[in-house]
């Protein structure tokens, strides 16, 4: 975000760079149980950005001492892969990642039910294949998708979005060149059925009545994405016991 940068043509006309609408999101795929080897994982396109996750546990934590008897612990690393940007990104955790990790911990950490597993650890792997800006966004939505495929009790599913403002308006869900040349970008994450907000971020200015509508945009946002992660759940299930399209398969 650099501020907003006047020589770059982010909007024409009531069109964006991408020919979406102001409160369009980007195409976004989703699909669950996508590796062997974790207890639950999903996979998610969301525009160009192309975000892997894998969760594993809950299983004992060590060391011991950082054990707690009355829960859980919800461990969760964002990794950008060095390919994953143009400028190859050196590897390893930086002030970013271990932001990104941190705020999308806690996020997850009120829906998970974690007093059901006392004394152990369930970690969230969120690896970012390729990025195009909102990748805490959709490392948060496969997040907890991931966690639901593993049958780790929750209250509900996250779901993020962003808003922002690009150009003087006020957009959904910023793609690469809105995020680097406009003027605010605010990323969120609510848990639908509580209506409450588990991720709030804000790089830029915004009056108080821009908020208000970025807000809106946002949380509209987290809607829809809700409805795609309801229904890629359901979808899974579906094949699991044998059901397509409603109607049981005989084999
Ligand atoms: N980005 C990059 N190199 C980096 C970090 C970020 O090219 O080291 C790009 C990447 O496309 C990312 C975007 O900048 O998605 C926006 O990053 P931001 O920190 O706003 O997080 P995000 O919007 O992805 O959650």
């Amino acid at each position: 975000m650099s501020g907003g940068d006047n020589d770059v043509v982010l909007i024409k006309g009531n069109k964006r760079l991408d020919g979406r609408g102001f409160d369009e999101l980007r195409d976004i795929k989703m699909e669950v149980s996508v590796l062997e080897r974790a207890e639950g994982s999903a996979y998610i396109e969301w525009g160009k950005n192309r975000v892997i996750v894998g969760v594993y546990g809950p299983r004992e934590l060590h060391p011991k001492f950082l054990q707690d008897p009355t829960r859980a612990m919800l461990r969760c690393v964002y990794n950008l892969a060095p390919f994953s940007v143009d400028e190859r990104k050196k590897p390893g955790p930086d002030r970013r990642s271990v932001e990104i990790s941190k705020v999308c911990a806690e996020a997850l950490s009120s829906v998970v039910m974690l007093e059901r597993f006392p004394n152990t650890v369930i970690d969230v792997y969120v690896e970012v294949l390729q990025a195009d800006a909102g990748t805490r966004c959709a490392g948060l939505t496969a997040a907890s998708l991931a966690l639901a495929d593993a049958g780790i009790p929750m209250k509900d599913l996250v779901a993020a979005c962003s808003a922002g403002k690009v150009q003087g308006q006020i957009v959904v869900d910023l793609m690469k060149e809105e995020d680097n040349f406009g003027q605010c970008d605010l990323p969120m994450a609510i848990i639908p059925r509580k209506s409450e907000v588990v991720l709030l971020q804000m790089d830029g200015k915004l009056s108080r009545d821009e908020f208000k509508q970025a807000y809106k945009m946002a949380v509209d946002g987290c809607m829809k994405v809700y409805e795609m992660q309801k229904n890629t759940l359901l979808g899974s299930m579906n094949k699991f016991v044998g059901v397509e399209g409603g109607v049981e398969n005989g084999d």
